[in-house]
C-alpha cells in the first residue's frame, strides 16, 4: 500500500528523532475549514493544527488569494536586500499591536530562529551570556534555544555555551508550590527568582524568557500577574524580559491578543511564529528599537520576511482581526473548558484541566496522581479513531492538548467534546 511504503521510506531516510504521531501515522491529503482528510479518504476534525500552523483554518480564500497574487508576479522571493511592501506593512501592524513603545520588528522563518534572535539581541545588549528560563519550557531546536528548553526530552544537546538558570513559575501542577493559593504561589516564585539571581548567577543576567502559557510543556498556565511581579525584580537588576508568544499570540488565549498581557506587563521583546502565517513559514521578534538596533554587525535572514510569507501573514492577521477571532476563542474556549471540567469530574484518569481560550489541556494521571503517559497515548489513538486530532505534550508526555483553529464553530466545539468524552471513557484507567 502506498501509505505503508511512504512510512517505510520516511523511517529509512529521515532521522529517528523526528517522531511521528500515531501507531499508523497520518498523511494529510486535503483540508478545508477545521477538517483535514487523509490519503485513505478519512476526515478528521483538527483540534491541534490551530496552534501548530493553521490559526484560522484551512483553505481560507483570503490567504490563498494573497499568496496567489504574489505568485502571479513571478517573484516567489528575490532577496530581503530589496524593499518588500508586504513585509514593511506587516512589521508596522505587529509593532503597533505589540504595545511595546517605539517597537521594531525582524522577521525569521521559524520560532526557533525568532528566539535565537531575541537571545542574540539581549545577550549583546547586556554583554552577558547568562539567561533565566522557566522550568518545563520549550523554545526551539537550535544551539541557544535547546539550552533554554527545560524539558529534557526536547533538549537534544547539552553542549550549548549559553548559561541558563532555571526558575519556577511554569508548570505548577507538579511543583513543590502546587497547593499554595495563587497569591502565595506568586510570592514563592518571586522569592525563587530572586534567590536564583542572587545565588546561581553572577548577577549580570541578560534576560529572562517566558512562555505565558507553556506550549509543549502541556499548556501549563501560571496565575495572572505572575510575570508583572517577576518584571519588578528583573528591573532591579536591569534584566530584560522576553515573552515567547509562539503559541500564545494572535488572540488564541481569548482574553488578550498576547499571552503576556494577562500579566499586565509590557516585555522588552516578544517572539512569534507558527499561526501568523496560517501554514506559511514565518516567525519574528518585536522589540524596543534600542534593543533591536543594538547589533553592530549586519545580520540577515535570506528567507525571513519573504514576500510569499509576509503577504500570507498580512492576510491572516487582517482576517483574524476583522473577524474578531480572539472573541471567538474566548467564547468557545469557555464552552469547551466547562464541558471538559464536567467530564473530568467523573473520570479520575483526568487529574487536571487547564488553559485559556482555545489552548486547553487535560493532564492524565494514575491512581496515586502519578503521570500517566499511557493514558494520554491511548486517548490520542481513541480520539483519532473517532475522527478527532488532538496533541500530546507535557514534561511526562501525559498531557493532551486541544488547540483548534480560531475559526472554530459552536457545533464543532460540541462535536469535539462529545468525541473526547467517549474517548476518555475508552481509556483504561
Ligand atoms: N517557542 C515555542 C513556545 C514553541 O512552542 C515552539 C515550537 N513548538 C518554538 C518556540 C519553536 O518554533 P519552531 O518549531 O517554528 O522553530
Amino acid at each position: 500500500m502506498a501509505h505503508r511504503e511512504l512510512l517505510h521510506r520516511h523511517r529509512s531516510v529521515l532521522p529517528k528523532w523526528l517522531a511521528l504521531y500515531y501507531e499508523e501515522p497520518i498523511e494529510i491529503a486535503s483540508a478545508h475549514g477545521r477538517r483535514v482528510t487523509d490519503r485513505e479518504g478519512r476526515t478528521y476534525l483538527d483540534f491541534f493544527g490551530g496552534i501548530l500552523t493553521n490559526s484560522i483554518g484551512y483553505d481560507v480564500a483570503e490567504i490563498s488569494d494573497a499568496v496567489r497574487s504574489q505568485v502571479d508576479t513571478g517573484v516567489l522571493h528575490s532577496s530581503t536586500l530589496y524593499l518588500i511592501e508586504s513585509q514593511v506593512e506587516l512589521a508596522e501592524k505587529i509593532a503597533h499591536l505589540s504595545g511595546i513603545p517605539d517597537a521594531k520588528v525582524f522577521f525569521t522563518n521559524s520560532g526557533t530562529e525568532a528566539n535565537e534572535t531575541a537571545l542574540m539581541l539581549a545577550t549583546q545588549h547586556r554583554r552577558s551570556g547568562q539567561v533565566l528560563a522557566l522550568r518545563n519550557s520549550y523554545h526551539g531546536r537550535a544551539f541557544a534555544t535547546v539550552a533554554i528548553t527545560g524539558i529534557r526530552g526536547w533538549s537534544a544537546s547539552e553542549l550549548s555555551p549559553i548559561k541558563v538558570s532555571w526558575v519556577h513559575g511554569g508548570y505548577r501542577y507538579r511543583s513543590p508550590f502546587k497547593d499554595l493559593s495563587d497569591a502565595d504561589y506568586v510570592k514563592a516564585c518571586v522569592a525563587d527568582l530572586r534567590e536564583v539571581i542572587e545565588t546561581a548567577t553572577a548577577g549580570d543576567v541578560a534576560c529572562m524568557i517566558v512562555e505565558p502559557i507553556q506550549g509543549v510543556g502541556g499548556f501549563a498556565s501560571p496565575p495572572d500577574g505572575l510575570f508583572r511581579e517577576f518584571k519588578k525584580v528583573l528591573d532591579e537588576y536591569g534584566i530584560l524580559l522576553v515573552s515567547d508568544e509562539v503559541q500564545t499570540g494572535w488572540g488564541r488565549t481569548g482574553e488578550h491578543f498576547w499571552g503576556i498581557q494577562a500579566h499586565d506587563v509590557v516585555p522588552d521583546a516578544m517572539t512569534f511564529a507558527k499561526g501568523l502565517g496560517n501554514g506559511l513559514a514565518i516567525g519574528g521578534v518585536v522589540a524596543r528599537a534600542e534593543l533591536m538596533d543594538c547589533l553592530q554587525a549586519n545580520s540577515i535572514s535570506t528567507f525571513g520576511g519573504n514576500p510569499i510569507s509576509t503577504a500570507g501573514a498580512l492576510a491572516t492577521l487582517n482576517y483574524l482581526l476583522d473577524h474578531d477571532l480572539q472573541a471567538n476563542a474566548a467564547k468557545l474556549g469557555n464552552r469547551l473548558i466547562h464541558g471538559l471540567r464536567s467530564v473530568a469530574a467523573t473520570h479520575p484518569v483526568v487529574g487536571d484541566v487547564r488553559g485559556k481560550g482555545l489552548m486547553l489541556a487535560l493532564e492524565f494521571v494514575g491512581p496515586a496522581g502519578e503521570p500517566n503517559p499511557a493514558a494520554a497515548a491511548a486517548l490520542l489513538e481513541e480520539a483519532r479513531s473517532r475522527g478527532l486530532l488532538v496533541g500530546k505534550g507535557g514534561l511526562h508526555g501525559n498531557v493532551i492538548r486541544l488547540a483548534p483553529p480560531m475559526t472554530l464553530t459552536e457545533d464543532e466545539a460540541d462535536e469535539a467534546l462529545s468525541i473526547l468524552t467517549k474517548a476518555i471513557e475508552a481509556v483504561p484507567a
